[in-house]
């Protein structure tokens, strides 16, 4: 029977370290506390090995593709988490500010799990309605990229502008 809880910290590292030159070509911080970074990536090689693809390592998947499409890593939650809570739902991604803060993780509700009532997003955002999957358009005003997320991303992944520059366009209906 195939062990899909072993992963060699020579596997891991290898993992690590592509996952380490991706993200430098991006906007997105990978966490710096490296037994956490070493957890997560365990967990999405053990996922990957098992599903074919590698999803959240926080999450229980399905082991369906198009059930599950929505958690593999990076998830479609990580730039509203990033942009509401510092971090992603596990900690991989965080926000510069965060990551310089200091601030430790902390559990933070779960947008995929369905339990995200529209009543807590709405505590932070009047434009949410994440249960019925209805989402604004947000548009880079500076290169006119848009994204359809619940908050503005943190950085334009095409030129690095701040989410202060996004402004919202329109709402529309994700079928995640
Ligand atoms: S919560 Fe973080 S680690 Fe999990 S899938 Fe989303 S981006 Fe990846």
């Amino acid at each position: 029977m195939t062990d899909f809880t072993q992963n060699s910290p020579d596997t891991i590292e290898s993992y690590k370290k592509k996952l380490i030159e991706e993200t430098s070509k991006t906007v997105y911080s990978l966490t710096d506390d490296e037994e956490l970074l070493n957890d997560l990536v365990d967990g999405m090689i053990i996922n990957e090995n098992r599903y074919g693809y590698p999803s959240c390592p926080c999450r229980m998947a399905n082991g369906d593709l198009n059930t599950d499409r929505d958690i593999i890593c990076p998830c479609v939650y990580r730039d509203s988490d990033l942009a509401q809570f510092g971090m992603c739902y596990c900690g991989l991604y965080q926000t510069e500010e965060f990551i310089n803060s200091g601030n430790k993780i902390k559990p933070i509700p779960d947008r995929h799990s369905g339990k995200f009532s529209t009543t807590e997003a709405e505590k932070s955002s009047d434009t949410v309605s994440f249960n019925s999957k209805t989402v604004p358009v947000w548009r880079c005003t500076v290169c006119g990229y848009l994204a359809s997320v619940e908050f503005p991303p943190v950085k334009c992944p095409v030129c690095k502008a701040k989410s202060d520059r996004f402004e919202k366009t329109s709402l529309v209906t994700r079928s995640i």
